[in-house]
């Protein structure tokens, strides 16, 4: 695959390619929002009943979709066949129905993913580095595995370790490796840093959990690395959100997700600097679309252009959600 900053991905996915502007892109994520929304509405049980009565013409308007209401729908919400989805994924959590989350996608749908993986992944790694991924796997399907097919499509050779459990053994496997990126979530990048200060890959990506900046400096400065963030939860389809070496707000996966704020109280629209609730949408999405769905992160959108060239919106720092 031909190696493109996600700017240029984002513009061939949309079709707008050297037309890319912030105002295009918007005009051309409203149609697919208003589509996504038909496909859901003609598709699933859920969707049918949720947005009775909605104009589908005014995204706006549309009514927010909460988590225990996630939860509770379950299958309702399907658009596809069950033969069809290639992978669930589950989260048995605390919320207050006490029903366990299942997200549905089918093999497109984690193609999304994977194409999204390649491209920010170019973003911090070189053809024919070692990419040591220290996230959940090597199961098919697993986010380890879905990163890891997206790294081999970019000429990168990926390293599939798993979550590290174990430290002294994740210390003895990745320094027989010495691999020039590690992925993995905060805390965990954090104590293997301190076992191996003299492992120093070049590059680190910090994923799925909130990155605090004093963690980011010590793994910084004990590895001599750069540390980049990732933004993403499982209702994205894992991928989200990449810095670029200027670390000045992640750029987001436009193609396939559509983010907005919200006043967590009055459920209004915040306008871009603005912190608030994230709100996603799925632009693309087959076996399971989600509709204005309230994330429970806490986020502000970054206008204006990022110091590497892009002027599309910014994902702004996220505080946290259970994962
Ligand atoms: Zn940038």
């Amino acid at each position: 695959m031909k190696e493109l900053t996600l700017d240029q991905w984002i513009g061939l996915r949309s079709g707008l390619e050297e037309k890319l502007s912030p105002e295009r892109l918007a005009a051309w994520q409203l149609q697919k929002l208003k589509a996504q929304a038909r496909y859901a509405v003609t598709h699933s049980r859920f969707w049918r009943q949720f947005y009775t009565g909605v104009d589908l013409e005014q995204p706006e308007s549309w009514p927010l979709l909460d988590q225990d209401t996630l939860r509770s729908a379950g299958m309702d919400m399907l658009c596809l066949p069950q033969r069809e989805i290639q992978r669930v994924s589950t989260l048995l959590s605390s919320g207050s129905s006490g029903l366990p989350k299942r997200l549905y996608f089918s093999q497109d749908d984690l193609e999304l993913s994977i194409d999204f993986f390649a491209y920010g992944m170019a973003t911090l790694t070189q053809p024919g580095d070692r990419v040591w991924i220290a996230m959940n796997g090597p199961a098919a399907d697993s986010l380890g595995d879905l990163l890891a097919r997206g790294l081999r499509r970019m000429g990168r050779k990926p390293l599939i370790y798993g979550e590290i459990a174990d430290l002294q053994q994740a210390r003895a496997a990745v320094r027989k490796e010495h691999p020039h990126c590690l992925v993995g979530l905060s805390r965990q990048m954090l104590a293997l840093c301190r076992e191996t200060p003299e492992l120093r890959p070049r590059t680190v990506l910090l994923s799925a959990e909130n990155v605090p900046e004093a963690l980011r400096r010590e793994i910084q400065n004990t590895w001599q690395t750069e540390v980049y963030a990732h933004w993403g939860m499982r209702e994205t389809g894992l991928g989200g959100a990449v810095e670029c070496s200027a670390h000045a707000g992640y750029h987001i996966r436009h193609g396939d997700l559509f983010l907005e704020i919200i006043d967590p109280e009055s459920g209004e629209r915040l306008p871009l600097g603005q912190r608030g609730e994230l709100v996603i949408s799925t632009l693309n999405r087959q076996a399971m679309p989600l509709l204005r769905y309230r994330s429970g992160d806490f986020a502000e959108l970054l206008g204006g252009s990022c110091p590497c060239g892009s002027s599309l919106i910014r994902l702004g720092y996220v505080e946290g959600h259970e994962k």
